[in-house]
């Protein structure tokens, strides 16, 4: 472990070959890591069930840390909650994801692109005005970028949070609410969202096993959804029989290891939708 004083690193744990975030000299790091454009962005494909083919990718940050290696979202982004840094980390993965958005038009690809927001960001006023200004610098079309929320976002910001999310869905982006069925998610308040597609948590998926009709909760969320005018989509799929189920369920589009792990820039540009595109 490192000295622990003050602005130093103490986060090297060598009998768990783990790095502990909780001693990190958060402003420092974070800000350094900000400066020196260690986040990058790794690109999940979603998949439309029923042509099979892929239509968006999520983009999920990570962090490569000049010491530590790849650090994943779990390891910082809690903290970067608590400490208000995620607002300033948004920003840098809405560029990362504007950027990336750029060299996929200039490749002829067609694809969108699904952001994570936090709840911090989407309480800022002029959240939704900026972001608006940042994707015509980029000349990005708005239609090409979804934002993802989580309900905390809209329970606790209420006003705010609905009025950033109106007036950018309004503009053409779209919006899905993530990890469904993970919280209290109730059904009650998803139609006085401005939503496109609810995402269904991996943990319900998680549940559906081999016989097809032993997923009551999942099907009837689909309908639901369905019924309400949002497009469904099924994060953490990992097995076949899983997206047997989904495709009779109906549900409209997938993301999971079954189909791909998130991939870097590079390897996307290997990836079947790339190399057929330009
Ligand atoms: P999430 O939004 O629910 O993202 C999906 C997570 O599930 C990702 O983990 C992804 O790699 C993982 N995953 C995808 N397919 C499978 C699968 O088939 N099986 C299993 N077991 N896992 C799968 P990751 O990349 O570690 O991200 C973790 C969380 O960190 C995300 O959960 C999201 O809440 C947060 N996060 C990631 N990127 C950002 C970001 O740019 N901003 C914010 N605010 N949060 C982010
Ligand atoms: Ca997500
Ligand atoms: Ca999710
Ligand atoms: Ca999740």
């Amino acid at each position: 472990a490192k000295q622990a004083g003050r602005g130093q690193y103490r986060f090297f744990d060598p009998s768990l070959n783990k790095v502990d975030i909780e001693e990190f000299s958060l402003e420092q790091a974070f800000g350094q890591a900000l400066k020196e454009r260690q986040f990058v962005l790794h690109y999940q494909p979603q998949i439309r069930l029923d042509s099979m083919r892929v239509e968006g990718y999520e983009a999920l940050v990570r962090w490569q840390h000049p010491e530590f290696g790849l650090l994943y979202p779990d390891r910082f982004i809690p903290l970067a909650e608590r400490s208000g840094f995620i607002v300033a980390l948004g920003w840098e993965v809405l560029r990362l994801a504007c950027e990336e958005l750029a060299r996929w038009n200039a490749l002829g690809v067609q694809a969108w692109l699904a952001v994570n927001v936090s709840p911090l960001q989407l309480r800022h006023a002029d959240f939704s005005y900026r972001l608006l200004q940042e994707l015509q610098r980029y000349g990005i079309r708005e239609n090409s970028l979804e934002l993802e929320i989580t309900e905390t976002a809209v329970l606790d910001y209420e006003g705010q949070a609905i009025d950033n999310l109106t007036r950018l869905r309004a503009a053409g982006l779209s919006i899905s609410l993530d990890d469904f069925g993970q919280g209290y998610a109730g059904f009650s308040h998803l139609q006085a969202l401005p939503l496109n597609r609810l995402k269904i948590d991996r943990t319900m998926i998680a549940q559906l096993s081999n016989s097809h009709d032993d997923s009551p909760i999942v099907t009837s969320t689909i309908i639901l959804a369905k019924r309400l005018g949002l497009e469904v989509v099924a994060e953490g799929v990992e097995t076949r029989e899983q997206l047997v189920c989904l495709r009779l369920a109906g549900c409209d589009l997938a993301q999971g290891y079954h189909f791909s792990r998130p991939l870097t820039s590079a390897q996307l540009r290997e990836y079947a939708p790339f190399s057929n595109a330009a």
